[in-house]
């Protein structure tokens, strides 16, 4: 029996990471937090002459940590290890916090593990974990932000539209919840460009206090408004599980949850879970966390990331859909080739060897270290 063949597989020889700064179009901002760029922190593991990728959205200090922290464990653990890996990553962590920062930069490893265990396997990821039950992953429209103007608003409207995303999402909770009419206003704005059938979807991003949020979500109600995306702080869920009773629209919140812990105090404050891979430990943990809401009748929504979630999407049987966020999607097709293509309202991720994403060269005008 040769090492690909063994249930270890061969060792990790190298492990690689480098930093990519995209510039967005214009300043940007949500609710709560005001940007200008993307981060990508990619990581590279390589064994027997094949290589694997991964990557989170997150700060330059994540590559320091994979570097300081994970790329030693990862050369004790062979290719295929991948759950042991993740246990001897997660141990590792425990005296810098195993949450954020540490576990973006995990989820980032554990990705590319899988990637690499998948292509010295010569199957798709998806056969990795245990087959396909769709061949095409639901996606809506994401972006909307605040610092939009009302033709910038028009053409991300326009955008979705031509991909046949049927769900449309913009940001609220202007500056921390004081401009509440102003969100109002925008979100009847969306009604007008998105049409009468449309899924409107709102994230407050934690901008309102619970008593905001309530009268809020009530006039959201009346405009026919299906998601309202953190209204309050995913840290406080007595406060979402109180506005899950009261409104009629869907409550929904996951994509800081880093752990099985921080997923288990969200089941009952949310109709619907949002899990981010390149945060909550990498395919193994968005498995897992699917896993934990399906147990409470929950679907799941993958947060933000769509090159990357739609590979792993078509086996997660409780999968509602996958966020098309305008700042990645716009992204991801200059880090990498192979991402899935975007139509009638769907990613349809080929059946590719591995997750089938490669760095592209045109990522190396972004590159600003490793
Ligand atoms: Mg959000």
């Amino acid at each position: 029996m040769n090492d690909r063949q063994s249930d270890s597989g061969p060792p990790i020889t190298n492990v690689h990471t480098a930093i990519y700064t995209f510039p967005t179009p214009d300043p940007e901002a949500d609710g709560t937090l005001q940007w200008n760029a993307t981060t990508a922190v990619t990581v590279t593991l390589e064994a027997d002459g094949r290589t694997g990728l991964g990557w989170t959205y997150s700060s330059p200090a994540a590559a320091a940590i994979i570097s300081h922290h994970l790329a030693g464990v990862a050369r004790q653990h062979p290719a295929f290890r991948i759950a042991e890996a993740w246990e001897a990553m997660h141990r590792a962590g425990r005296n810098y916090g195993t949450k954020g920062l540490y576990l973006q930069a995990m989820s980032a490893m554990d990705i590319a593990r899988w990637d690499l265990t998948a292509r010295l396997r010569e199957i798709p990821v998806s056969a990795l974990a245990g087959g396909r039950c769709r061949d095409a992953v639901p996606i809506y429209g994401s972006g909307g932000f605040t610092t939009l103007t009302d033709r910038q608003l028009e053409d991300q409207v326009h955008l979705w539209r031509s991909i046949g995303a049927t769900g449309m999402k913009i940001k609220v909770g202007e500056a921390w919840g004081t401009r509440p009419e102003r969100d109002l206003q925008r979100v009847q704005r969306l009604r007008e460009l998105a049409g009468p059938h449309a899924d409107l979807m709102v994230d407050a991003n934690g901008g309102y206090t619970i008593g905001q949020a309530r009268r809020i979500g009530h006039a959201l109600d009346d405009l026919g408004v299906t998601w309202f995306e953190e209204p309050v702080s995913s840290d406080n869920p007595d406060g979402l599980a109180v506005l899950r009773q009261t409104l009629r629209c869907d409550i929904t919140a996951g994509e800081y949850a880093a752990d099985l812990y921080d997923i288990t105090a969200l089941l009952l404050a949310v109709d619907c879970l949002q899990l981010d891979a390149t945060r909550c430990g990498g395919y193994t943990g968005f498995l897992r966390g699917a896993t934990l809401a399906a147990s409470r009748n929950l679907d799941i929504s993958a947060h933000c990331a769509p090159a990357l979630h739609a590979p792993i999407a078509t086996v997660v049987p409780n999968l509602r859909h996958i966020e098309f966020f305008a700042d990645h999607a716009r992204l991801e097709p200059e880090l990498v080739d192979g991402a899935a293509t975007a139509h009638d309202g769907h990613l349809h991720p080929h059946a590719a060897i591995g997750h089938g994403l490669t760095l592209a060269t045109s990522a190396e005008h972004h590159r600003v270290g490793q």
